[in-house]
């Protein structure tokens, strides 16, 4: 599990969506009648990253938390910029089937897959970017999808903290209050 070092809500809706990845991956274990901890645990992984578009995001994403990368010995596609191989498993991870939970804005699912990603390997992102992803967590946990002109508000107030301030909020209110009060 991912411990997000902003805490508050990001925090607890990273922990929600951990859970609901693992809970996945035990019933796609189920699925195909295949026991964890074994070896076929680890070909059925193998399997799902070789081609992520035909799974969901959630047996995806748990499909690379078991592998290990062969060039740098991270998770899978959790290794540092620059390491090709996680590089490219990054990057086919958002290949992945997304789909939208009922009652809820089309793309919303699309929205937390991707900041789940950017919060369970944020060393990979600046500073402004995860910030803008995790706090974005919570609302697209509860089925909220900000829209273009809100999302556009939000990026500009990040823009007006420093970096160190941008680690530290767990809310975009809290990032509102902030950049109110400086001029740029
Ligand atoms: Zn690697």
């Amino acid at each position: 599990m991912t411990a997000l070092p902003r805490g508050g809500a990001p925090a607890e809706a990273l922990a929600e969506v951990e859970a609901s990845i693992e809970d996945r991956w035990r019933r796609f274990l189920e699925e195909y009648g295949v026991t964890a901890g074994t070896e076929a645990e680890n070909d059925l992984a193998e399997s799902v990253v070789a081609d992520t578009s035909a799974f969901e995001w959630r047996v995806v994403d748990a499909a690379l938390d078991r592998l290990a990368c062969a060039d740098c010995g991270n998770a899978l596609g959790a290794g540092p910029t620059g390491c090709g191989r996680c590089d490219q498993a990054n990057g086919f991870q958002f290949a992945a089937i997304e789909t939208d939970r009922p009652a809820t804005p089309p793309g919303t699912e699309h929205g937390l897959r991707v900041a789940t990603a950017v919060a369970r390997t944020r060393h990979r992102y600046g500073a402004r970017a995860r910030c803008g992803f995790e706090l974005g967590l919570p609302l697209l946990l509860g089925g909220e999808l900000p829209g273009t002109p809100q999302a556009q508000a939000y990026r500009a107030a990040i823009n007006k903290l420093t970096e160190e301030e941008c680690e530290r909020v767990t809310s975009f209110e809290e990032v509102t209050r902030l950049s109110s009060r400086r001029v740029r």
